[in-house]
């Protein structure tokens, strides 16, 4: 008896044939999805849902990494687990369409599994009213060209909607890009955004960082963009930098890939016009929360939703340890499931009693360093904050 004819033997539930003729019908591969339901697969998924069992919580939330078509272990789990949600963050078409087949004949509700950051989006879209905006920042270097090409296609399916995305762009070569911009390829970057703006319909914008190393190369950079599909590029100063006594600014050291620090300077050429949001223009030395009067939020890629993205970017940032330290951040983390909107609807999120009170306490009697910085001018000047421009 063969490998394969040994694990042929072992699909005893008749819609895995189904998938895999499906799979084979659609010219794909399949022996990665006859693989996953071998024996040895099987006798693992097996003891891994026995153990799962076994955990002495009531609603666990359980990340599962790795692994060719997942759909037999999301079967396991299904029978055993009332589960939730199931989020497919597979990036490989074969794997994504055994999947999509084997909830089409097991008749799975739709909207319980996620597969992917561009059915998030499609979702996203499809909920939005008309004429809403959606905005997608990314640095835009990770997943493949057809990720972004099939994502910029949203713009075609809803036609009524305002998607658009903004890719990083920091220099003219890598070695310019990379001064500021981590674990990225400059080219990966450019690739997507051609790719992304190739229907002649989606929102293509593209966005600089400016500094002293790469202020001399704004024109370059605007004409590269261009070549690449931006339609609208826009070149913003960086804002970390502090002054000395002197009303210096000082250097910013910053750490690279390998951990080492690297210096940055603030770009000091003047800029003729900029745009200054009027949020900005508008700073007093009393903190006005600037998000809440816009009335917007900042949701994380992992789910939680944090006040602005200022505070949303910390809780990933290089000082995490410290931003996890302050009381108002501690209450927030214990109940972190309360405030994701994985587990709980960003209705009852904003109602919660840490977004009523909790937040609005520490910005009145204790604020977090980041609320004097970015919604006062306690600590910095107007000319301070982030100057936008256009060529
Ligand atoms: S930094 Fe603080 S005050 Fe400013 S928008 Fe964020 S939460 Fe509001």
């Amino acid at each position: 008896m063969t490998k394969d004819t040994r694990v042929l033997k072992n699909i005893i539930d008749p819609i895995y044939w189904k998938v895999l003729h499906d799979t084979i019908s659609k010219g794909y591969d399949a022996k990665q999805a006859l693989w996953s339901i071998s024996p040895d697969q099987i006798k693992c998924k097996t003891w891994l849902v026995k153990e799962l069992l076994n955990i002495p919580f009531e609603k666990p939330v359980v990340q599962l990494y790795g692994g060719w078509f997942g759909f037999p272990l999301i079967d396991f789990l299904e029978r055993h687990f009332k589960l939730s949600k199931v989020e497919n963050i597979d990036i490989d078409p074969i794997a994504i369409y055994a999947f999509k087949m084997f909830r089409k004949h097991k008749k799975l509700s739709r909207s319980k599994y996620i597969k992917n950051a561009n059915s998030i989006i499609d979702y996203l879209l499809e909920c939005l009213p008309k004429g809403a905006h959606l905005k997608n920042v990314t640095n835009g270097s990770m997943r493949n060209e057809e990720f972004w090409w099939k994502l910029g296609g949203l713009a075609l399916v809803h036609k009524h909607k305002n998607f658009s995305t903004v890719f990083d762009i920091d220099g003219i070569d890598q070695e310019m890009h990379s001064q500021y911009r981590r674990n990225t390829k400059l080219q990966n970057v450019l690739n997507n955004m051609k790719a992304f703006s190739d229907n002649g319909v989606s929102n293509t914008h593209s966005k600089t960082i400016i500094f002293k190393h790469n202020q001399d190369y704004m024109n370059e950079i605007d004409r590269l963009v261009k070549q690449y599909g931006s339609q609208y590029h826009s070149f913003v100063k960086s804002d970390r930098f502090q002054k000395d006594k002197n009303g210096n600014y000082k250097p910013y050291i910053f750490l690279d890939e390998n951990g080492k620090d690297v210096i940055l300077e603030w770009a000091d050429k003047p800029w003729e016009k900029t745009h200054i949001s009027l949020q900005t223009e508008n700073l007093k030395k009393e903190i006005v929360c600037r998000w809440a009067k816009s009335n917007n939020l900042n949701i994380n890629f992992d789910g939680q939703v944090w006040p602005c993205c200022y505070i949303g970017a910390m809780a990933h940032g290089q000082q995490r340890d410290i931003f996890n330290n302050y009381e108002l951040i501690k209450e927030y983390n214990l109940n972190s499931f309360s405030y994701n909107v994985k587990y709980t609807s960003v209705n009852k999120i904003i109602e919660s009693l840490w977004y009523t009170k909790t937040l609005q306490d520490s910005i009145s009697n204790d604020p977090l360093h980041v609320c004097k910085k970015q919604c006062s001018t306690q600590i910095r000047t107007p000319e301070q904050f982030q100057l936008r421009t256009t060529l």
